[in-house]
Formats: structure tokens, sequence, C-alpha cells
């Protein structure tokens, strides 16, 4: 492992520290590389399980974008810390859970069934805002995954572009967990390809103008493919510890 673990003796600050710079190095190479420029893409880090001292280390660092797939999590960090932070709903998202974030998350990267789109509409409606949402793809076909097989994306993007209270600004998968991060290479390049087909069908109310894959062991793989949004936690924060309560 190429990241920094937190353990006795050493301070939390220096390992978030170091362990973010390493990583924006490495977008920064994989950018270079791919000839992209790097405002084009944005570092969420995945703050699941993490406690709010540590988001604080990574605020200090200029981070700005924050991810979580507990939407109660996600809620009560909103309201411990700044309100200029901008809160990804990145995992699987329960319908009756929506209420939770839908007023404090910038957006939803895990829409995968017709039933969510249809509570993100309710709730958003009665907050009177746009959910910006990102269309989850089951590139790999795992079965212990959520998300659209890329055959059925373009049709579910069409019902869901349907509802006022949702805007479709791209396309979001989990890869699956390989040994080399070039085995992901083509779950990447499906992806990026399926956008530019979907983009190019002028769907009313629909932009593919975001793509968020990458987590720790496969982000340079896919900034080179395309990604606009990368989602790392263990690469920031260390390993996540599942039995403690934050
Ligand atoms: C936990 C999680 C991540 C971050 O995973 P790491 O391997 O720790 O970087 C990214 N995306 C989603 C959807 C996650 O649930």
């Amino acid at each position: 492992m190429w990241f920094r673990q937190l353990s006795a003796g050493r301070g939390g600050s220096v390992m978030v520290k170091e362990n973010l710079a390493d990583v924006e190095r490495r977008i920064g190479e994989a950018c270079r590389r791919s000839g992209r420029d790097r405002k084009d893409v944005t570092l969420i880090a995945v703050s699941k399980t993490k406690p709010v001292s540590m988001i604080e280390e990574c605020m200090e660092e200029g981070i700005v974008d924050f991810g979580e797939n507990k939407p109660q999590e996600l809620r009560d960090k909103y309201e411990a810390l700044p309100k200029n932070l901008r809160w990804h709903m990145i995992g699987n998202l329960q319908r009756n859970k929506v209420k939770y974030i839908i007023d404090k998350a910038v957006m939803i990267h895990s829409l995968g069934s017709a039933e969510l789109a249809q509570t993100i509409e309710k709730e958003a409606e009665k907050h009177n805002l746009i959910m910006p949402v990102l269309v989850e793809v089951n590139v790999a076909k795992e079965q212990s995954k959520g998300g659209i097989y890329p055959e059925d994306a373009e049709d579910f993007i069409r019902e869901a572009a349907k509802f006022p209270h949702l805007r479709i600004r791209g396309l979001m998968t989990i890869a699956p967990v390989v040994e080399r991060p070039e085995d992901n290479r083509m779950v990447f390049r499906t992806l990026k390809n399926l956008s530019v087909d979907i983009a190019g069908k002028n769907i009313d109310n629909v932009s593919m103008s975001e793509l968020s894959m990458g987590m720790t062991g496969d982000f340079e793989v896919a900034v080179e493919e395309g990604a606009t949004f990368v989602r790392v936690g263990t690469g920031i924060f260390g390993e996540r510890d599942y039995g403690v309560k934050v």
C-alpha cells in the first residue's frame, strides 16, 4: 500500500496532509500524461466512517468536496462543519433516507432505479430545489452492485429526465476490485464512451459533462480515461474501521 496509515506516535494531521499531497501529485501526473487540464478533475475526499477532525485536516489543505455513503452520516457532518463544503452522496441510497440529504448534498452520484428518481423528485419539489444527479452504471455487471446496465442506460435516462426537479449531469461507476489498476481501464473507457453516445442524443434536461469514476486503487487510470470526479477515501484517510461509531 502506498498511502500512510494512522499509527501510534504519528500525528493524524501529518498523515492526511502527506497522503493528500501524494494523491494530488498523482492526479496531476495522470492529467499531464493524458493531456488533460487539472482543473477538469475534482478530487472528492471520501470521509465515510472518519471523524470530523480528519475532515478539518483536509479543509486546511484546501479540500472542499467530500463524499459520504450513509445519509445520516452526511447530514450529521454537514451540520457539524462550515457550510461552504460540498457534500456528495456517493453510495447506495435507500428511498426513505433521501429526506436526510436532499437539501444538504450538492450531488447524488448513485441514481440507479426509477423508484429512487421518483423519490428524489418528490423530496426536491418539497424543498423547492433542483437536484443534480449522476446515473450509476454497472459496467462490469457485478451481481453485488446496483446501477443500470450500459444497454439500458439511454432508456433509463430518457425516463428520469422527465422529472423536473432532478437534473442528470453525467454518469458514475464503481469499478470492480482488481489487483492491477490497468484491469479497470476498459470499465472506465466503456463508461466514457457511453457518456459520449448519450450526449449525442441531445436529450432535454440531460448533460453528460460529469464522469464520476476511480477510487484509491485506480484513480489515475480513471483520470486518464476522462474522470471529472475521482472518489478517494483510503488513500487519504487510511483504512476504514467499520466497527467504530463516528
Ligand atoms: C468508499 C467509497 C469510495 C472510496 O473508496 P476507497 O477505495 O477507500 O478510495 C468511492 N466510491 C464509493 C461509492 C464508495 O462507497
